[in-house]
């Protein structure tokens, strides 16, 4: 047993300059993810502050539509909300899909942003991984990784980003809120994740002891979207692949799409190549090979999930072309 301190936070300001000054302190919000890394030894902690009182918790109305989640809003309590149901489907889709119920009603928006992989050698600490112990190497080269990523992958990590939540957000343009120490700043959650490179341990572009305090989605431009989720089994279960797709459909003819990839990139991967060749073109089958194809061809696969490349470019066409259902069907 490893003691650690227990403070509950009373004020995000405090909160911030608390953390801000300690090392070895981290913000707990549901637990679901940073005590089984407490427990298995990937994290070390003398300070848990747990920032569950703030307000940072409701859901509010933007302009024109939008929509500001609180950080500290459950991820059951977003996924049933009216507004997230109606104008971002895919959000609630994507929540409802990770997980199970249970866990659901303790994770927080901020926690799932934060959540770690899932790569077995990152949560064994006597595996070498570069990412929990910087120049150790990495096990997963040689051993067990058919659920690895195989996209913005480097030769030190090629650790898969394990949410869902975070691939249907990369989807709809969020902006995350951050609070630090001299104030508060929006970031693009595109430019939030960072690639593994040579640095896999730096995962996010959040410094130490600042806080997300909420993610805003712009209005939507499109009514018809979609969560695809594909995995080993129906439920409770992270995916090997998934695509959240937003399409605009005028007349046959794709006016705006937005596309992201779940379970295939070491971030959430927003697959900005095929939206490039959607875009324009008429919504066709053909048109949806072509860029699920194009999006793929940056993909680098290893020796155990070379079947990711195939199950990723199928997600993404099978999602495009239920939501051009949704807009009445195929040219
Ligand atoms: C068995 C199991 C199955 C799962 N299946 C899925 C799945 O299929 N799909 C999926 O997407 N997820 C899945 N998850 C992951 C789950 O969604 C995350 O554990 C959860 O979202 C984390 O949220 P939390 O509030 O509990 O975070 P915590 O564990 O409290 O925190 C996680 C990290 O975020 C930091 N943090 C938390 N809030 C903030 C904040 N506001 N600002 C700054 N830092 C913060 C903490 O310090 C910590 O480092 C699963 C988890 C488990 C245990």
């Amino acid at each position: 047993m490893k003691n650690f301190l227990y403070g509950r936070a009373s004020s995000t300001r405090a909160a911030v300059d608390f953390l801000s000054n300690r090392k070895n302190a981290f913000f707990l919000a549901g637990g679901t993810n940073l005590l089984d890394h407490l427990k298995l030894g990937v994290e070390y902690a003398e300070v848990l502050l747990d920032i569950e009182d703030l307000p940072e918790r409701e859901l509010t109305d933007l302009e024109e539509g939008g929509l500001r989640l609180g950080a500290l809003a459950l991820n059951s309590e977003v996924a049933a909300d009216a507004r997230v149901k109606s104008n971002f489907p895919m959000l609630a889709e994507a929540i409802l899909s990770g997980a199970s119920p249970q866990l659901r009603n303790m994770a927080t928006i901020g926690g799932n942003l934060l959540q770690r992989t899932r790569c077995s050698f990152f949560r064994d600490i006597h595996a070498p991984c570069n990412k929990r112990n910087p120049g150790s190497g990495c096990a997963a080269l040689e051993g067990a990784h058919r659920n690895h990523a195989i996209l913005g992958t480097s030769e030190d990590c090629f650790a898969t980003h394990p949410s869902d939540m975070d691939v249907a957000l990369a989807a709809l343009d969020a902006v995350l809120v951050i609070r630090g120490v001299t104030g508060e700043r929006r970031l693009p959650l595109e430019s939030f994740y960072l690639l593994p490179g040579d640095t896999p341990w730096r995962e996010t572009a959040l410094a130490h002891g600042e806080m997300i305090t909420a993610v805003e989605l712009p209005p939507p431009f499109f009514v018809h979207s979609i969560y695809l989720k594909v995995r080993e089994r129906a439920s409770f279960e992270f995916a090997l692949a998934a695509a959240a797709v937003a399409l605009e459909v005028r007349e046959g003819m794709i006016l705006a799409a937005r596309v992201a990839l779940g379970g295939v990139g070491t971030v959430p991967w927003r697959a900005r190549e095929a939206e490039r060749l959607l875009v324009g073109a008429f919504a066709t089958p053909e048109a949806f090979e072509v860029a699920a194809e194009a999006e793929l061809a940056a993909a680098l696969p290893h020796r155990d999930n070379f079947f990711k490349v195939e199950l990723a470019r199928r997600t993404l066409v099978r999602a495009l072309s239920e939501v051009a259902e949704k807009w009445g069907g195929f040219e």
